[in-house]
C-alpha cells in the first residue's frame, strides 16, 4: 500500500497509483493558520483528496517522464473582508506535477510550461504538496457574495468593538500580507 507522508512517487507513477483520502484540515498547520479559527471549531472542516501517478513515454526515446496528478476539495471557514464574520469558502485544486532529477533542470522548465515541475525525491508527503496547493488556492479577499446583517457593530464587547471599529471594512492588503508569509 502506498503511504502519503512517505511517497515513493516513481515506484508510485510505474504502478500508475491511485490513492484518495480524507484528511481533517487541522492536519495541516499552515492552511489553518489562515482559517476562522472559531468556525472551524464548530463545524471540523475535510479535505477530500486524490492522487493518481503516470509514467508517459518520451517521443524522442528519452527517459519516461513521471506524473502525478492532485486533486483536492475542502469547504474551510474563512474571515470576510466586509462584515468580518465568518465565510464558508470552497477550494478546489486539480494539479499536474512533472518530476525531474535535479533542482537546475526543475528551474529551467518550471517556467515554460502549464504542469509545476518538481525535483524527483525517493519519498515526499503527498500531504505537504496538498496544503501548498490549498495555501495558494486560498482568495486573496475572502468575501460574503451577500453579508449577513453584521452585528459587529452593535456589541458592547470592547474586544470585539475594537476589532470592528475605525478600521475601513475592506483590508486587501491584510490578506495581501498573510499570503506572503
Ligand atoms: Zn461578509
Amino acid at each position: 500500500m502506498w503511504t502519503p507522508e512517505r511517497l515513493d512517487v516513481r515506484s508510485f507513477a510505474r504502478a500508475s497509483g491511485q490513492i484518495t483520502g480524507e484528511a481533517p484540515v487541522t492536519r495541516f498547520a499552515r492552511l489553518v493558520e489562515e482559517l476562522f479559527e472559531s468556525s472551524l471549531a464548530e463545524v471540523p472542516a475535510l479535505v477530500q483528496w486524490r492522487a493518481e501517478g503516470s509514467v508517459r513515454e518520451d517521443p524522442q526515446g528519452g527517459t519516461p517522464a513521471i506524473w502525478l496528478n492532485l486533486h483536492a476539495k475542502a469547504v474551510v471557514p474563512l474571515q470576510c473582508q466586509r462584515c468580518l464574520g465568518s465565510v464558508d469558502t470552497a477550494l478546489e485544486i486539480d494539479r499536474w506535477f512533472r518530476f525531474v532529477a535535479d533542482e537546475v533542470t526543475a528551474e529551467a522548465q518550471d517556467d515554460e510550461c502549464e504542469e509545476d515541475v518538481l525535483v524527483l525525491e525517493p519519498s515526499m508527503s503527498l500531504y505537504d504538496l496538498l496544503e501548498d496547493e490549498l495555501l495558494m488556492s486560498l482568495p486573496l479577499v475572502p468575501m460574503h457574495d451577500t453579508c449577513p446583517v453584521s452585528v459587529v457593530m452593535q456589541v458592547s464587547d470592547p474586544g470585539m468593538a475594537a476589532e470592528g471599529g475605525d478600521k475601513p471594512p475592506v483590508h486587501p492588503f491584510a490578506a495581501l500580507a498573510r499570503l506572503k508569509k
